[in-house]
């Protein structure tokens, strides 16, 4: 009796041992699941410093973490810091951003910042984005957001850096959430036309769901900049999310694509971003007439784009992070960090 209660004890502690980590492991089994991802390593970086496409003097002080010379503490050895076609991916630990500042001074850069806040978006987020915009968005250098919304007597009044200011842009809402998302693309190039190819370099568009948290700077400009989604940069090219619809214009084949790219930041010199937007317009109406909708609306059709047409800068997840993720040891410093999501019912018109 006494030798079956101490191997029926020893047995239960045994089940135990092993059940309890297996337990936390399954109550977890999203974050255990992300964990494992982050795993899985990028590509690596092999193009020499000379066989880089580099856009500007900052650029050409970019640490590549390439080889030993190189390796100091300003070098990432751990992530994909280049494309194959020789555009820098931008981590931190690789650059100098006195050096870019110094560069865009001297260049006179200003830049414009589009974003949407359409119906309930504005209330919700659209403050919050402006005021951490101003702590970490291109500090120091000429600045205007250009905010386009339905309900502009509702856009907060904020007190903006010498330098910096913001321009209401008046959009209709459509009754379709995918469709204030989509015709952002004519929107913003409506706008590159009418004023800002006169007043800015630069462009940058981003979603109003986000909040910044450390410098986004000088260093994330260039000629056509993409950022690579955070929920996809470890995760194997058979799971990115592109259209697979051969009807849509959005269309891409298992063997095409090189990053799966967000939607929620793009930019570029006034010229590119207009070739971008007036494109993904383009597409996205002749989808339209057929009639088909990409898988992802506009993140599907500029994922298209910029398979065709490769972004000159791509920077790293850190440049737009979701917590919900969980720890990774890559991401040193989430700069833009994703808000929580409106529920479909909140979006467009709320039908
Ligand atoms: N948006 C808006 N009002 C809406 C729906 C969308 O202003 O009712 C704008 C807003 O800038 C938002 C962007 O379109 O950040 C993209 O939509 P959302 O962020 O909901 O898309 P997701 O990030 O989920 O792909
Ligand atoms: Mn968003």
């Amino acid at each position: 009796m006494a030798r079956f209660g101490t191997r029926t004890s020893a047995l239960i502690k045994k089940v135990l041992v092993l059940s309890l980590p297996t337990l936390f492991f399954v109550y977890h089994i999203p974050y255990s699941i992300r964990f494992l991802e982050g795993l899985i390593p990028m590509g690596k970086c092999e193009l020499s410093h000379a066989d880089m496409k580099l856009d500007n003097a900052g650029d050409k002080g970019l640490n590549f973490g390439l080889n030993q010379n190189y390796l100091s503490s300003q070098s990432r050895t751990d992530v994909q810091t280049c494309t194959y076609w020789g555009a820098p991916i931008i981590w931190d630990g690789m650059f100098n951003p006195d050096v870019y500042d110094r560069t865009h001074t001297k260049d006179h850069t200003s830049v414009a910042l589009t974003v949407f806040a359409v119906g309930r978006y504005l209330d919700v987020y659209l403050k919050d984005f402006l005021i951490s915009a101003e702590l970490h968005f291109m500090v120091g250098f000429p600045v205007t957001y250009y905010v386009f919304t339905d309900v502009p007597e509702k856009i907060p009044a904020l007190k903006l850096a010498s330098g910096r200011e913001l321009k209401f842009m008046p959009v209709k809402r459509h009754s379709r959430w995918q469709d204030i998302s989509m015709m952002r693309m004519k929107s913003i190039r409506d706008a590159i036309d009418s004023y800002i190819q006169h007043n800015h370099q630069y462009v940058f568009c981003m979603d109003v769901d986000q909040v910044f948290r450390g410098r986004f700077g000088t260093e994330a400009l260039g000629d056509s900049v993409a950022l690579l989604h955070a929920h996809y940069y470890h995760r194997f090219r058979r799971m990115w999310t592109y259209d697979r619809n051969p009807k849509s214009q959005a269309y891409m084949a298992d063997s095409q694509g090189d990053f799966y790219y967000h939607a929620a930041v793009f930019g570029g010199s006034w010229q590119s971003v207009k070739q971008i937007t007036d494109t993904c317009y383009r597409t996205i109406m002749e989808d339209k007439k057929n009639p088909v909708e990409a898988l992802w609306h506009d993140e599907s059709h500029l994922n298209k784009y910029f398979w065709k047409h490769k972004p000159s800068k791509v920077l790293s997840p850190e440049y737009c992070w979701d917590t919900s993720i969980g720890y990774r040891s890559d991401i040193h410093i989430a700069r833009l960090l994703w808000q929580k999501k409106l529920s479909d019912r909140l979006r467009g018109t709320g039908s």
